[in-house]
């Protein structure tokens, strides 16, 4: 195999890229994105680069001389056709490229709000670079700002927003907050520290429309209540980019479908990172989309290996950040169906853990400001065959993670 293409020169196709050379592949990678300049990273956008804490440069995986020196060919355009037959994909601006893989690394596009006003001005997503300067720009113009779901977006942007010192309600539909991802002691750590912050939560709210006329005024909620705002920011998930694999036939149905090699079924083609809808190892098999740094970057390791001779499946731990005023909250494993949980440490101190279990098994875990706990759970979770804390063992007085790091 001599030439790689890879579409989306995001955190996965980056990744991609830098992982075939480290791996010692000689061939052709072209990497093709459609947002303007180097590529970068995005989880800063709703935290530090929002609060001015670092720059455009700060979010770049590397300088543009990496690129050059690395044989990788960034090219800026959209991507807008797949033939399979022939191997090439077709760029927006007449370009056609041919492969020999194809990696589809697209990533997600922010879901739209489905009410009444959505498209009023100063309604806003946050998603990309380009979002977050609008953002950060309106924000220097307003007073109140409304944020539409409380999810790890919505929340960590309600933060830095009430740090600069702006009025903020955030609008749940979910009667807490970060509801699908996180233990209810979380949400409840959450809930509190955004109220200290001055954050307005309104949760199990339906929101009905936006007022205004070009511009947003407010929200109007089901209750028939208004809440005033010149800027609205919805964080209410995301849907893959998955429509030019589906146009080439590949099976897409919430994300572009792969194997446990991140292979669709035309051996030429891969998808990886929050477009892929894989079967996950942690889930029993199932097939799940993740919405990660870790699973974006793993994938792309994970698949340079496998293009450059070693076959194995993709098997790595998920593990996920977030970032929210002064709380650090680092989760590890997949916590869906858990039956018990135990907490380590001091809710009220905000500095705890919450550990996981399905069927008296350690599945996941959850920490504030414990960074220990952290990357001892990393180790236990991603050790096949490693002995593992019952529940009756954590919630023993005299537990400690350390113990198990050993
Ligand atoms: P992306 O990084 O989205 O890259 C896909 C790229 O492909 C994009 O540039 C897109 O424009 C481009 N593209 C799409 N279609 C085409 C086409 N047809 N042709 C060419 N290019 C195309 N994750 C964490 O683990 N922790 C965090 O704290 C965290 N914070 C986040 C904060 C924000 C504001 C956002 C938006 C995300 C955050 N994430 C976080 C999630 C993480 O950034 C994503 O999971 C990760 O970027 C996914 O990588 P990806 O390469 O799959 O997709």
């Amino acid at each position: 195999m001599q030439n790689i293409v890879i579409l989306g020169a995001g955190q996965a196709g980056f990744q991609t890229a830098a992982s075939l050379r480290q791996l010692g592949f000689d061939g052709t990678i072209r990497l093709v994105g459609d947002e303007p300049g180097l590529p970068y990273q995005r989880p800063p956008l709703s935290k530090a680069y929002l609060l001015g804490k670092t720059d455009t440069a700060g979010l770049q995986f590397r300088p543009d001389t990496y690129f050059a020196d690395s044989r990788v060919a960034l090219i800026e355009d959209t991507a807008s056709a797949i033939d399979r037959t022939a191997k090439r994909v077709s760029l927006a601006r007449g370009e056609a490229l041919e492969y020999d893989h194809l990696v589809i690394a697209t990533g997600a596009r922010n879901r739209l709000l489905p009410v009444p006003g959505a498209d009023l001005g100063g309604v806003m997503g946050l998603r990309t670079l380009a979002d977050a300067d609008r953002l950060g720009e309106k924000l220097k113009q307003v007073e109140d700002v409304v944020v539409v779901g409380a999810g790890f977006i919505g929340l960590e942007f309600a933060a830095v927003a009430a740090t600069l010192g702006k009025t903020v309600h955030v609008v749940e539909l979910a009667d807490r907050p970060m509801q699908r991802a996180v233990s209810a002691a979380m949400s409840d750590c959450f809930t509190v520290a955004h109220r200290n912050w001055g954050v307005t939560l309104h949760l199990g709210a339906a929101l009905a429309r936006l007022t205004g006329k070009r511009q947003v005024s407010g929200v109007e909620l089901a209750d028939g209540s208004h809440i005033a705002a010149g800027l609205v920011v919805y964080g209410i998930g995301v849907q893959p980019n998955a429509e030019i694999a589906q146009a080439a036939g590949l099976h897409a149905p919430n994300g572009i479908t792969v194997d446990a090699f991140l292979r669709t079924p035309d051996p030429a083609v891969s998808a990886i990172g929050d477009c892929a809808l894989f079967p996950c190892a942690q889930a029993g098999g199932q097939a799940i989309r993740l919405e990660s740094v870790q699973n974006a970057a793993d994938q792309a390791r994970a698949l340079a290996a496998n293009l450059t001779g070693t076959r194995t499946p993709y098997t790595a731990l998920p593990w996920f950040w977030s970032d929210q005023g002064d709380l650090k909250l680092q989760m590890v494993g997949l916590s869906k169906g858990h039956d018990r949980t135990v907490t380590l440490g001091d809710t009220g101190a905000r500095a705890f853990s919450t550990l996981l279990f399905r069927d008296n098994r350690l599945i996941a875990t959850e920490s504030v400001n414990r960074p220990a706990d952290f990357m001892i759970a990393r180790k236990l979770l991603g050790t096949p065959g490693r002995a593992l804390p019952t529940p009756d063992e954590a919630a023993s007085e005299s537990f400690d993670m350390r113990a198990w790091e050993k």
